[in-house]
């Protein structure tokens, strides 16, 4: 064998075991919060990933991936086993013609004018383009998501453009000394998305986005569907 593949076996199977593990550590988060395993999703956030590795992980059962960035992910496409996708990262309204019809989720939304764009190209390309409305839950002026005091009525704009269908809201809170006040901000975001719930008749909004490698199982115990991991799963990313 070459380096580069025995570098590759011992990452494929890092990738396999680490998979494992977070799957049971999830698994017991929710149960822990009355649910089922199957009713929290797993995304592999893959950025900065190549494709390679990252269907390794679609082959060890990973079927959904996560994209900070258009370019990135239109680049790789090609190079992976087929498997849904979503874009998660900060979005331009410029480049909103390249993703959409190429992602089934925009987690990463900001702004009614950024959902009107989303809109505009999505009923152009004759889809419909599923979002999530990112939440600025912890007031942080580097971070971009909705501002919280804002956050029910411009969702309820978004709610009702054409061309896009909310479902549901996504968060990164601030980075947190403990698990008690990482958790805090995760209640916050639980309990504006079961407001956001109550003022729908149909069940559409089923997506709470929140928790990454060093806090999925606090997100899971307050409420989060769907959680992003990337570092603990690929291993740490190296810029
Ligand atoms: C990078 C990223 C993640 C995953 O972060 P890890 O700490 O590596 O798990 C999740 N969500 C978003 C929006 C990200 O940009």
């Amino acid at each position: 064998m070459t380096e580069k593949q025995l570098i590759d076996k011992e990452r494929f199977a890092d990738i396999e075991y680490n998979l494992s593990v977070i799957r049971e550590r999830i698994a017991a988060a929710a149960e822990k919060n009355g649910r089922r395993p199957e009713d929290v999703q797993l995304m592999a956030v893959t950025k900065t990933v190549a494709p390679e590795y990252i269907n390794h992980a679609i082959a060890c059962g990973i079927d959904l991936i996560g994209e900070n960035k258009v370019q990135e992910y239109l680049g790789k496409k090609p190079f992976l086993t087929p498997c849904e996708a979503h874009l998660i990262g900060h979005l331009q309204t410029n480049k909103v013609r390249q993703i959409v019809g190429e992602v089934s989720m925009i987690q990463s939304v900001d702004s009614v004018r950024l959902a009107k764009e989303i809109g505009k190209r999505s009923l152009m390309a004759g889809v419909t383009t599923e979002v999530l409305a990112e939440i600025n839950v912890g007031g942080e002026e580097s971070k971009s998501g909705i501002e919280w005091d804002a956050a029910p009525e411009i969702i309820d704009e978004i709610s009702q453009i054409e061309g896009i269908k909310l479902r549901g809201l996504m968060s990164i809170p601030p980075i947190c000394e403990n698990s008690a006040e990482v958790r805090r901000f995760f209640s916050k975001m639980s309990r504006l998305f079961v407001d956001i719930q109550s003022k729908k008749l149909d069940n559409s909004i089923n997506i709470l986005s929140m928790g990454m490698s060093s806090d999925y199982e606090d997100a899971i115990l307050e409420g989060a569907t769907l959680v992003r991991v990337g570092s603990s799963i690929f291993g740490r990313r190296i810029y």
